[in-house]
């Protein structure tokens, strides 16, 4: 049977809220039983864009992901409703009774990736739906994914193995997997957020000229046999997708008629190395 999904590309991300705008105009003032009551015009975020700044000046970037119900296949927040106030519809899609789960706030507290909302003046949690009211209706994508200029969103309706097909060939990631939730929303370029980077750049001592082409290695303890990328025409690198709190690695710069450089580096956050001087090679 097939089920729905959602592909989140993290480098496609711009943070120009038309997903969020679009949810806010699919759903404030306007109910859709039984899936969702009317969403309040203030508070809710259904999709809610999380933004991360890494790096130190000058070489930072900001990375954006947008974060809506996981619509998990194993999900607290069901197991924690009473009276069945949520449930998993066969087709994927995890639905709160706007009915059934009225006075329930402790459900908010339930979700461990913070996407249930509480509405005041209804005394109901609220979520996103995945729009279920219009892919019942045909739709094959819910309003954020058809709002989103770049493509970042994508919905996908697939069996299982299909899908689980795309996830190894995209090489696809889920939040927090240590939590066996199962979720149906799936990241591309989720280190762009989740992880960190090693960057910097060479620049030739004797000429005081930026080492365009120079090769960076980066290891991390002997048996590690490396990352290796190039300085662009500024003499910047960029070293990206390691752990946080990863420990110590080295970078060795080659450039030829050159001294190799070498630079320890602690790993704790993304690092600007800085500027690497190299020395002329002693003849
Ligand atoms: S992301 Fe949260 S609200 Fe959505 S299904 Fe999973 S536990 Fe429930
Ligand atoms: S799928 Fe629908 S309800 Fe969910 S965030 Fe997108 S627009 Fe909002």
């Amino acid at each position: 049977m097939k089920k729905w999904n959602m592909i989140i590309d993290v480098a496609k991300c711009h943070d120009c809220n038309n997903c969020f705008l679009a949810c806010k105009d699919e759903h404030v003032e306007n109910e859709w039983p039984p899936y969702a009551a009317a969403q309040p015009w203030h508070g809710h975020r259904w999709i809610n864009i999380m933004r991360k700044e890494r790096g130190q000046y000058p070489l930072v970037d900001v990375s954006y992901r947008p974060t809506p119900c996981m619509h998990c296949d194993d999900a607290p927040c069901i197991k924690a409703a009473k009276e069945d106030a949520i449930y998993k519809r066969d087709h994927g899609i995890v639905i709160i009774d706007p009915e059934k789960a009225r006075g329930q706030e402790a459900l908010v507290d339930s979700c461990p990736y913070g996407a249930i909302w509480w509405n005041t003046e209804k005394a109901i949690p609220q979520k996103c739906t995945f729009c279920a009211h219009l892919l019942e209706d045909g739709w094959d994508k819910p309003r954020c994914a058809q709002a989103c200029p770049t493509g970042a969103l994508r919905m996908i309706h697939a069996e299982e193995t299909d899908m689980q097909a795309i996830c190894e060939a995209e090489k696809l990631e889920v939040l927090q997997p240590e939590l066996n939730t199962k979720p149906r929303v799936y990241y591309k370029n989720l280190y762009r957020y989740a992880k960190c980077f090693i960057a910097g750049s060479v620049a030739l001592q004797d000429k005081d000229e930026c080492a365009e082409g120079a090769q960076v290695t980066l290891t991390k303890g002997p048996q590690n046999s490396g990352k290796v990328t190039m300085t662009n025409n500024y003499g910047d690198f960029k070293i990206d997708d390691l752990e946080e709190n990863s420990g110590r690695y080295t970078l060795r710069i080659e450039y030829a008629g050159y001294e190799t450089g070498t630079v320890e580096v602690d790993l704790t956050t993304s690092r600007n190395a800085g500027v690497i001087f190299l020395q002329p090679a002693r003849s």
